[in-house]
């Protein structure tokens, strides 16, 4: 933690707004027609770096600046210089698989970097490189983005027309407070099937408008059941229209999940920032290769959405300046956070929690979360003061895990 932590403070934490564009008529043409010579450049040089097998940026500057400037009239040395770096980019990333060569789409976004663009904030226009010259265009925007754009330094930006707007997606970075210190101890967040998440404070989320008694999510569940069993169906079927169906549903499933763990994320945050706490979560990472599947990893489930609610939770941790702790997930469903017993029989139904030796009882989602709470304290003392706790160098960079012993594990 101490290490991403500092470096979190020096870049600052990027984030995307959105500009809309409004070009006249001419200027758009202007747009359109940069889209496509950039997108053009691009596939020709990620096709002569994989014909060549050459994918690193310096060599591949060597081997295609002249050629993809002689092959594609118009586009000046700065926009072959970034087609480049773009292609190197896109290998690097595996974004780009390298048994093909990647092609990239004549329409798809193009991005900017400063040489091609540049702001006039007091004007609200800004200058795009295109092949007959630049193209000084007003744009718009939420409030907020425009604040943004005016105030803080400004990275890369997406140049895409969407069904005939033209928008400006510009990273800029965010300076992220100081983390403050959770004086308060931790809300801790257990993530699961039958509830999508339970803090500690035995709240049910996502959001009031899902809120309700434990197991208050019911009704995500049985969406998610029926879901699968009908993936299930079509993944039978295998026809074309099945497969077809099945991208649409996955595509609609994705979407809710992602607007869920959006939702979850905020409200956990923002009840950690009022009450003086951190958040934590159970590391997802240290349940692999764990003999047993974790009941994260059960087949209603996709990882990704557990992954994401971290991703999600973390970011707006760090802007807003609250302690962000991931802990070893081990036996968090079964220790009893009162006496410390860990016992399989602490479970004698499902979603029940009873401990065997103090007799504690509770919904073992909420049991969960409380020891995730627990293990977060710890773990946050073993980060901040390493010395103290006499363990060695080594243990001080894994900043999630607090020794497997809290908890009772
Ligand atoms: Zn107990």
């Amino acid at each position: 933690m101490a290490i991403r932590r500092s470096a979190t403070k020096r870049h600052g934490l990027p984030t995307v707004v959105q500009l809309r564009l409004t070009p006249t008529p001419g200027q758009a043409d202007a747009l359109a027609a940069a889209v496509l010579l950039c997108n053009q450049a691009a596939t020709v040089v990620s096709r002569l770096a994989w014909q060549h097998r050459v994918f690193a940026v310096v060599e591949l500057h060597r081997l295609a600046y002249y050629e993809v400037r002689a092959q594609v009239a118009g586009l000046g040395a700065q926009a072959a210089v970034r087609a480049i770096a773009r292609v190197a980019g896109a290998y690097a990333n595996r974004r780009a698989s390298k048994k093909r060569a990647h092609i990239f789409r004549p329409h798809g976004a193009v991005p900017y970097d400063a040489r091609l663009l540049s702001f006039n904030r007091d004007a609200r226009t800004v200058s795009l490189w295109t092949p007959t010259g630049r193209a000084t265009v007003p744009y718009t925007g939420r409030p907020d983005d425009l604040k943004a754009v005016d105030r803080l330094p400004v990275g890369e930006a997406d140049l895409i027309c969407r069904r005939g707007v033209w928008l400006l997606q510009v990273t800029v970075i965010l300076p992220t407070p100081a983390v403050r210190e959770p004086d308060h101890g931790f809300l801790g967040v257990d993530q699961g099937v039958a509830n999508l998440a339970v803090t500690c404070d035995g709240v049910v989320l996502p959001g009031p408008a899902l809120a309700g008694p434990i197991d208050g999510n019911g009704h995500v569940r049985t969406l998610r059941e029926r879901r699968h069993r009908q993936r299930r169906r079509l993944q039978k079927k295998g026809t074309a229209a099945a497969r077809r169906v099945l991208r649409r549903l996955a595509g609609r499933e994705h979407r809710m999940m992602t607007d869920l763990n959006h939702q979850i994320s905020k409200h956990v945050v923002r009840e950690a920032e009022r009450t003086g706490r951190g958040v934590a979560l159970e590391d997802l990472q240290g349940i692999r290769g764990r003999v047993r599947a974790h009941r994260l990893q059960r087949r209603t489930l996709h990882g990704w959405a557990f992954a994401q609610q971290i991703t999600f939770t973390r970011y707006k941790a760090a802007r807003t300046g609250v302690a962000f702790v991931l802990v070893d997930p081990a036996y968090t469903s079964q220790a009893c956070p009162e006496c410390g017993c860990v016992a399989r029989a602490n479970r004698p139904a499902r979603g029940r929690f009873v401990c065997t030796r103090c007799g504690l009882a509770g919904h073992a989602d909420h049991i969960a979360a409380r020891n995730i709470a627990t293990r977060a304290v710890t773990g946050w003392a073993v980060i901040n003061q390493p010395h103290a706790t006499g363990l060695p160098s080594a243990r001080r960079d894994r900043e999630s895990k607090p020794p497997a012993s809290t908890g009772g594990s």
